[in-house]
């Protein structure tokens, strides 16, 4: 398989009031041609911010580490003028973000907002643009797709403007799609129609994609292959069988194991796993191990020196003391 995208040494400062904060720090890792990729972790982990910096849509006062590079096609995007970066965006690298009342326009009629993508990215006049656009819609599973072109956004569900934005975003056919929380603002039928969605047109477009997550569910629904993040790192990753199966990585058991489960909760009358404590700011990151605070198998060594990645099987690595031992990754 080819690869699509490289991101290595991903590092991401802020300057604030409160002087510089570096939520993103030594996130490394590759997408292969048709893959998908989760990021998953706990609200304010980094996952978001790692995708925001592939298409540069990080604010302002965000600065990028000296030793950071992201290659798309190998071709660096970390330093790329504005001018350039719009070509890429939207017709190779396209988003789709939670809530897409936040990205379509509600004064533009949803053909006219497909249209535009492909008018700017493919040069087609109108008619042409409103043809494909239909096609797109149609592709998406919204029925009578003609004449939703003529509808506004407020004039549809959720569940179909959340396709309108799948539509939009795969109008180019794009060679990576990243989905932030892409079914979090869905009721829970409509996101099991969304997955579906997503995943039929992967298939069928063979689109990599990038799904940006705090849901396993999706993850295992959707992933081949899974970065667990916690406090700005990459703390497991792993084809998404052996999180499952072995995960190794603290962190990623408690996330596991908080997902509700009917007949093991009904069975053994058990409560919840909760991962108590929360993350930690980026201002506040305790020295060693990020995660010591909260971890039930924090060891001495874990406050004072900040563990290694670790390869205890090809194609695994976790960050944590307990597999002090296995091979080095790097
Ligand atoms: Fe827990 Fe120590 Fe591993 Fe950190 S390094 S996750 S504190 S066991």
């Amino acid at each position: 398989m080819q690869e699509i995208l490289k991101v290595e040494n991903l590092k991401i400062t802020f300057k604030t009031q409160l002087g510089k904060i570096t939520p993103v720090d030594g996130v490394s890792f590759r997408l292969f041609e048709g893959e998908t990729l989760g990021i998953v972790g706990e609200s304010g982990c980094g996952k978001t911010i790692t995708a925001f910096s592939i298409i540069k849509l990080l604010p302002k006062n965000a600065i990028l580490g000296d030793e950071t590079k992201i290659s798309f096609r190998g071709r660096d995007i970390a330093t790329l003028e504005k001018s350039d970066l719009h070509k890429i965006r939207g017709k190779s690298i396209s988003m789709v973000f939670q809530e897409p009342m936040t990205s379509l326009n509600p004064l533009y009629t949803i053909g006219w907002q497909i249209s535009e993508v492909y008018k700017l990215h493919e040069g087609l006049n109108d008619e042409e643009a409103m043809e494909r656009s239909v096609e797109m819609l149609r592709l998406v599973g919204i029925p009578e797709p003609a004449k939703r072109t003529k509808e506004f956004p407020h004039q549809l569900s959720g569940g179909m403007r959340q396709r309108v934005m799948i539509a939009m975003a795969l109008a180019c056919r794009p060679a990576l799609l990243i989905a932030d929380e892409p079914t979090t603002a869905l009721d829970v039928t409509i996101q099991a129609q969304v997955l579906e969605l997503m995943n039929d047109l992967k298939n069928k477009l063979d689109t990599a994609t990038i799904i940006i997550t705090h849901d396993l569910g999706v993850i295992a629904e959707m992933c081949d292959r899974v970065l667990v993040m916690y406090a700005g790192q990459i703390v497991e990753s792993a084809d998404v069988f052996r999180i499952f199966d072995n995960p190794l990585h603290p962190y990623t058991r408690g996330l596991i194991h908080s997902i509700p489960r009917i007949e093991v909760e009904k069975r053994d009358q058990k409560k919840l796993s909760v991962i108590t404590g929360y993350v930690p700011h980026p201002s506040k990151f305790p020295s060693g191990c990020r995660f010591e605070p909260r971890c039930p198998m924090a060891m001495e060594k874990c406050r004072k020196e900040t563990p290694q990645i670790y390869r205890p099987e090809e194609g695994h690595t976790v960050r944590c003391w307990l597999a002090e031992g296995s091979e080095i990754d790097g």
